[in-house]
């Protein structure tokens, strides 16, 4: 039977040690990110056993949160398949190019895999009553998984949040409020409840077990690359939990034999609208400043600050990599291209890779014969609010209306 090889947590910033038995979220002494720990020289050997495992995150067991296997609520996230994209690649100019495809992911985005480990972990824990603030993704996530697990899970979003997003939470019976503000202010007011009715406030990298979650998608495209990662790995980042996950994935497999020391350029790609890791790495900074007035039609990418930044701007400079960013009509084009060329109708945030990624082959970051990856994080369906009439611009015309 696998078991999970979890020892305890360490404060990715001071180094300081908790106890994962304990409901932790940020570092009790500098309030930084706090990453779980293993035993890895106890999990290594469970390379060999991966083939007969069943096809969803969970398969690495072993390097993943939870202790007890009843406490895991899955609905099949992870091992998304990897697309040898050649019509697209050969419009780009990079024949080598590759998607991984998150759209598939239950609720549609990458942040089942985020929500499914913290919400198992919470449940082990015995958090039975989540909150969380989000205009997005996350929150139908969220309450996907508290739904499965028999969790409570409460949602506060600005009220122009896009539909698809408070309808999900509805249908999944989250409690959802309507905040006449912006996401602080929902954050504001999430807080606020969360201390007075004993909520777990299970914001992306204030708790340690989302990152753990994204983490697996580094796993998986290692193993189904046949243990080699491709040169560039391209991120539309928002808080960048994924990014920090796959740069910590990158290090543990090492750690246990799995891979060598190489790894991918990771690169950053952010809105015009709102690029406040952009706007720090540029100034050569390793915190990045509030990002004001952020706008961008990219939901997940509309995050002004966020706390895992020192950590996402390392993993940027030490891989070599770099950050940039698209506008709003870039990433429309870039999902009209996903679309036309792949058959994969994405979120703007992946059409924003596909935007990145002429730019980086045009200025030379990026050569021909280099082997790309875009995470493509989600899928457009989720988007319809937005997608509706910008795809219609784009194409000059509205769908034709016949009578019958
Ligand atoms: C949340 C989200 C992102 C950004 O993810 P981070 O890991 O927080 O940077 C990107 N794309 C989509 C579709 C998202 O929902
Ligand atoms: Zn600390």
């Amino acid at each position: 039977m696998p078991e999970s090889f979890i020892t305890h947590l360490e404060c990715s910033n001071c180094g300081e040690t908790f106890e994962h038995t304990d409901p932790m979220r940020t570092c009790t002494s500098c309030e930084k990110v706090l990453f779980a720990r293993y035993d890895l020289d106890k999990a290594s050997s469970s390379k060999a056993q991966l083939r007969d495992r069943d096809p969803n995150m969970w398969r690495y067991r072993e390097v993943m949160p939870v202790k007890d296997e009843a406490n895991i609520i899955t609905l099949g996230e992870g091992m998304t398949p990897i697309i040898d994209a050649q019509r697209l690649g050969k419009e780009v100019g990079s024949p080598g190019l590759l998607l991984k495809d998150e759209g598939v992911c239950p609720t549609g985005s990458f942040k089942a895999r985020g929500l499914s480990a913290a919400v198992s972990k919470a449940k082990e824990l015995g958090l039975m009553k989540l909150t969380m603030p989000s205009a997005g993704n996350a929150a139908g996530a969220m309450s996907a998984y508290a739904a499965a697990g028999g969790l409570e899970a409460n949602v506060f979003m600005p009220k122009d949040a896009p539909s698809a997003n408070q309808v999900e939470c509805l249908a999944y019976g989250a409690n959802l409020t309507l905040v006449d503000g912006f996401i602080n202010d929902a954050g504001r007011i999430s807080g606020e409840a969360a201390v007075e009715r004993g909520l777990f406030d299970v914001s992306t990298l204030k708790e340690p077990y989302r990152a753990e979650g994204k983490k697996t998608m580094g796993y998986e495209i290692a193993e189904q690359l046949g243990w080699k990662l491709p040169d560039v790995i391209v991120y539309p980042t928002g808080g960048g939990t994924g990014i920090v996950g796959m740069w910590k994935a990158f290090d543990e497999m090492e750690r246990m034999g799995w891979i060598g020391s190489e790894r991918p350029r990771m690169v950053v790609v952010q809105a015009e609208g709102c690029a406040p890791l952009v706007t720090a790495y540029n100034a050569g900074k390793r915190h990045a400043d509030l990002f004001p007035n952020p706008h961008t039609i990219a939901a997940g990418m509309r995050v002004p600050v966020a706390i895992g930044d020192y950590l996402v701007l390392d993993a940027v400079r030490e891989s070599g990599g770099i950050a940039l960013t698209v506008t709003d009509d870039e990433m429309v084009q870039g999902v009209s291209d996903l679309s036309c060329y792949e058959g994969m109708f994405a979120a703007p945030e992946g059409g924003a890779l596909v935007a990145a990624l002429r730019k980086m082959l045009n200025d030379g970051t990026v050569s021909k014969d280099e082997r790309v990856l875009l995470l493509v994080t989600g899928s457009g369906l989720k988007y319809l609010d937005v997608l509706t009439p910008a795809l219609a611009a784009l194409r000059q015309k509205s769908p034709t209306v016949r009578s019958s």
